[in-house]
């Protein structure tokens, strides 16, 4: 029994998988609570009550690789056609001025995107040749079991999912307090299991946001650019034309625009972290698009318009930016993710790529 459990199949997770199978040859399980591949890179898929078929990309839009690593690994999906470039016009919108300006000047910082979506990426990485993967499987119990030298884990509701000579976990909540605001339970991990890393990790702050998915039949043809940051509003921050990435169908002109942390946090001020109501949506989606209207640019009504909240859509803190990521060589178990490096798909690649390495000195023992 050589196999390794990975905890995560966002990007962090998916890469530190996809090269323990496929650089070192062991046989790896991603367990994952979500019901497809992707965490924050996920996509969208939404039907009209009038049957038209709609994707976005209401996570992450798009990432850079300015590492010399990350680079590596993009230009390897980049050929495997999984990764393209999204090669537009961004700059950002001044909402005192009314202006759009700050053209980015062409390459200079190349942003890519998945195609055909953002987690083609991740779901490519998981259904490599010794990957395994269990979704609508959220762990809820890490126990090591001594004898063994190996770790038991547990489902939410106390099913056995197995026992694995080495844990990777990609995400902060398995061992984070937010795991028991979000469920009322423990963290799966018990840090008093790992001494050593409970010392390096702390609590990691976090920044929300709310992601607005519209649809319109027309161009936006006042905007001369793909896509924006947007300043001096309290409301919204970033705003891009998702049909616009390679790859996406252009049948319908969908957009998707990112609330302020600010204005997020007021209303998970006011609604706590628990399942929002849809009316409640509907009112963040609208509040949204009037602030987008807002702009003066003559925006059309979308005929789709829906919110989607992220409660952790980015990391304040790093905890291991030398590192890369957290190890306990003695119970294999290492921690990844964004929130080890830097708050983005680079960052999370990155500490991805550093857990898998861990595991490389220890093989011959597996
Ligand atoms: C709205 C938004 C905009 C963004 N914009 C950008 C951007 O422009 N550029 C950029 O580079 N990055 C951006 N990001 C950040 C980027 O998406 C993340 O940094 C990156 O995707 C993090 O990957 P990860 O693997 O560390 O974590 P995640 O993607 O969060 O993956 C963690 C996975 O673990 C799973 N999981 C958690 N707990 C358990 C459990 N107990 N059992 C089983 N599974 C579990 C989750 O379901 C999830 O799939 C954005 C994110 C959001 C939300």
């Amino acid at each position: 029994m050589n196999r390794l459990a990975v905890i995560g199949s966002g990007i962090s997770g998916a890469v530190c998988a996809s090269q323990l199978a496929g650089k070192y040859g062991v046989s790896v399980t991603i367990f994952d609570s979500a019901r497809g591949p992707g965490g924050r890179m996920s996509g969208r898929r939404e039907t009209t009550e009038d049957g038209k078929e709609l994707v976005f990309d209401h996570g992450a839009p798009y990432f850079t690789a300015t590492n010399a690593d990350v680079h590596r690994v993009v230009a390897d999906w980049e050929a495997r056609g999984l990764v393209a470039e999204w090669k537009e016009s961004f700059g950002s919108f001044d909402f005192i001025s009314r202006t759009f300006s700050d053209y980015e000047k062409d390459g200079s910082c190349k942003k890519f995107v998945g195609t055909p979506k953002m987690n083609s990426i991740c779901r490519a990485l998981v259904s490599e040749p010794g990957v395994e993967t269990k979704f609508g499987a959220g762990v809820g119990r890490l126990e090591w079991l001594e004898d063994e030298g190996s770790w038991s884990l547990n489902g939410m509701d106390g099913q056995n999912l197995g026992h694995f000579k080495g844990v990777i976990a990609s995400d902060k909540n398995v061992f984070s307090p937010r795991f028991t605001d979000l469920t009322g339970r423990p963290p799966p991990l018990d840090l008093h299991l790992v001494p050593e890393l409970a010392s390096k990790i702390k609590e990691i702050p976090v920044d929300p946001c709310f992601a607005l998915m519209l649809a319109f039949e027309e161009p936006l043809s006042s905007i001369p650019l793909k896509g924006f940051s947007i300043l001096n509003s309290k409301v919204l921050s970033r705003a891009y034309y998702d049909s616009s990435k390679p790859g996406r169908s252009r049948q319908s002109e969908n957009w998707v625009l990112h609330s302020t942390a600010e204005y997020a946090e007021n209303l998970i001020a006011q609604t706590g972290l628990q399942k929002l109501p849809a009316a409640t949506l509907d009112k963040v989606a609208e509040e949204l698009f009037q602030e987008f209207q807002n702009m003066g640019l003559s925006i059309p009504r979308p005929f789709f318009k829906k919110a989607h909240r992220w409660g952790a859509a980015f990391p304040a803190a790093s905890i291991s930016e030398e590192e890369k990521c957290l190890w306990d060589g003695k119970k294999k178990l290492a921690i990844c993710g964004d929130f080890c490096v830097s708050p983005n798909v680079e960052g999370a690649i990155l500490s991805g790529l550093a857990a898998a390495s861990k595991f490389n000195d220890i093989f011959s023992s597996l």
